[in-house]
């Protein structure tokens, strides 16, 4: 006997845990198909870092146990393929999403929560770049422990003819990084005018080999939005993640940003609450997310292994351990991929916010 249609119809209707929609909905059933002996579901992931994936598998097992016919077995083959709309096209750029990283104020560990995001998806075997756009203060390079580094150009000719020069990315634990700190003296301050800013931006995004991602990484500066409004008039972002700490002030400043970011219209994917414990409280981003409409995409606590691995140049490094603020850390990268999924699947929501 083959597959039956009521199992088929238990299968697309399975509402899919953290979208909220039926999976045929989420297209992500690939294919159902059965003999007398076993019946093949095929999914793909939207991501591979889609959370709840075993949960999820078990809840189709148990749909369809009742639904085999006598002597038949299940077997669910899984794949996953990054969705994205590669929208860097005038740029050149070949990310399939690009996500801001971005937070009202300095201090909140922005740079860190950007830079474990990104390695975080690398761990679940996505492509990843991180460009470092936060020109006034790029603390990337020293982060991921590459700051003696320095790109090298390289020329290349196109399939025209034409000859460019494409600059290399430096690599540290198998993710792609860029960043003005890379040309700039360790004490070396720059005053950034608007079309200085925009130029470099510009040039870090088209001009650097990137190569096919699956995600870039932009760690934005705090506050300020011109290099935000740059980057939307440039690409179209997957949107940006809003990183706070849990006190009120900084939970204004973030309110400011997110407001920043409706009104050059990036779309806000959630926020996150870093340093979250006994010093600062627990929990206000959650509440402040929740007024606003957006969700809360996880809470990092304050961990002494972060800051020392961030300081000694390790962040790539602790994702080969499994400690609290790793494991938050996962959970953040999870579910900014799957609020993306989610908003390409919905339709990104109108920024209720504008003040032009
Ligand atoms: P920002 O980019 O917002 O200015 P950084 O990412 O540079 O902030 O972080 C500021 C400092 O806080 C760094 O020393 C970093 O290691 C530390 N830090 C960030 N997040 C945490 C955390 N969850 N636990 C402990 N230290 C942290």
């Amino acid at each position: 006997m083959p597959v039956s249609d009521a199992l088929r119809q238990a299968l697309q209707s399975l509402t899919v845990p953290g979208l909220g929609v039926p999976l045929s909905v989420a297209k992500m059933l690939k294919g159902i198909e059965g003999d007398d002996g076993t019946v093949r579901v095929k999914l793909e992931w939207p991501t591979p870092a889609f959370p709840g994936q075993d949960e999820f598998l078990a809840t189709i097992r148990q749909a369809a146990a009742g639904q085999l016919a006598s002597g038949q077995s299940l077997e669910i083959e899984t794949s996953s393929q990054v969705r994205g709309k590669m929208t860097g096209g005038a740029v050149g750029l070949k990310a399939k999403n690009v996500i801001a990283v971005g937070s009202g104020k300095g201090g909140v560990g922005k740079s860190t929560v950007a830079t474990a995001i990104t390695y975080a998806l690398h761990s679940f075997g996505c492509k990843v770049g991180l460009l470092d756009a936060d020109v006034y203060g790029p603390s990337v390079p020293h982060l991921t422990g590459v700051a003696t580094q320095q790109p090298m150009a390289q020329p290349m000719t196109l399939p025209d003819g034409k000859q460019i020069t494409r600059i290399i990315p430096i690599e540290s634990s198998g993710v792609k990084i860029m960043s003005m700190g890379f040309f700039l003296k360790p004490d070396q301050a720059v005053i950034w005018r608007g079309p200085l800013l925009h130029r470099a931006i510009t040039q870090f995004l088209s001009e650097t080999d990137w190569g096919d991602l699956d995600y870039l990484i932009i760690d934005l500066p705090p506050g300020t939005g011109d290099v935000a409004l740059t980057l939307s008039q440039l690409l179209g972002l997957a949107g940006a993640v809003v990183v706070c700490t849990p006190q009120q002030v900084a939970l204004l400043d973030a309110v400011k940003a997110i407001s920043m970011y409706r009104q050059v219209k990036i779309p806000v994917l959630g926020l996150v609450e870093n340093m979250s414990g006994e010093i600062f409280g627990r929990g206000g981003t959650r509440a402040t997310a929740e007024k606003m409409g957006l969700p809360c995409l996880g809470e990092i606590p304050m961990d002494a292994a972060i800051r020392i691995a961030g300081d000694e140049g390790r962040m790539g490094t602790i994702f080969n351990t499994d400690g609290p603020g790793v494991q938050a850390f996962r959970h953040v990268a999870q579910q900014t991929a799957l609020q993306i999924v989610k908003e390409q699947l919905q339709g990104p929501a109108l920024p209720s916010l504008e003040i032009l």
